[in-house]
């Protein structure tokens, strides 16, 4: 398996975006084609090598993982998977390349992983990432939706992660354990912030995110994250909304 590191390093995307191409003899499976950008595709072609493409997957619709899909895949004549034309436990074979499709939301309301059963090996995509915490982002994204994803993985004891940032995670046990406690840690939060009274998401978002944060962009990406984690907790009957105002149920 090679990996490709797009060009779109940043404060979402770390490095940049990982391409993933699995050789499947005679032709290749890429996964998360990344950002439409020449340097990117020419680097894509540069590691096949020659190989031809004889599927192009994606895990979901961001715009650092889908948009040079549908380039890539007219080169070689190929088509590309991905929500809806996948459907949880669909299984690809390209050559010697055989995955299995696991409708995973939560980042995004079309994300899906891809499970390698022979080795155990999971591309994750968005749903963990090599390092740091992953976006779960109002209204796209789910956070109940999200842990249940997370759970799943979990159960299936993947052996190595092969994420769509950063470095594979060969520990994929204690890192799932790490993201899972990370949510409720900061659900936890969202709860006490709350008990000092309600409040507007912005209010809210600086009481959880405090100091941890700065910066417009980062500010305005963790209120997406906090009213995620609202929006669970309203379905789950333990926060009430009132126009923009959230309280404790
Ligand atoms: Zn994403």
């Amino acid at each position: 398996m090679r990996r490709v590191v797009a060009g779109n390093p940043g404060p979402y995307t770390g490095p940049g975006t990982n391409t993933w191409i699995l050789e499947g003899d005679p032709v290749a499976v890429v996964i998360d084609p990344g950002p439409d950008d020449d340097a990117h595709l020419a680097a894509i072609e540069a590691k096949l090598g020659g190989a031809a493409v004889g599927l192009v997957l994606v895990t979901h619709s961001h715009p650092d993982h889908l948009p040079l899909a549908a380039r890539l895949a007219a080169r070689h004549h190929c088509p590309v998977l991905r929500h809806p034309e996948l459907q949880e436990g669909d299984l690809v074979q390209v050559g010697k390349v055989r995955l299995k499709a696991l409708f995973t939301p939560g980042h995004a309301s079309d994300h899906f992983c891809f499970l390698q059963e022979e080795d155990r090996a999971v591309f994750t995509g968005d749903l963990v990432l090599g390092r740091g915490s992953t976006m779960i982002t109002h209204p796209d994204g789910d956070m109940a939706a999200y842990l249940r994803s997370l759970e799943r993985l979990l159960e299936l004891r993947p052996v190595i992660l092969f994420p769509g940032h950063w470095d594979p995670v060969d520990d994929p046990p204690a890192k799932l354990e790490e993201y899972r406690s990370h949510r409720l840690d900061r659900e936890r939060q969202v709860l006490a912030a709350l008990q000092a009274g309600s409040a507007g998401a912005a209010e809210l978002t600086r009481r959880v995110y405090g100091a941890e944060v700065s910066g417009e962009e980062l500010l305005q990406a963790a209120e997406m994250t906090l009213k995620a984690h609202l929006g669970k907790l309203i379905d789950e009957g333990r926060v009430t909304e009132d126009g923009s105002r959230y309280s404790l149920a």
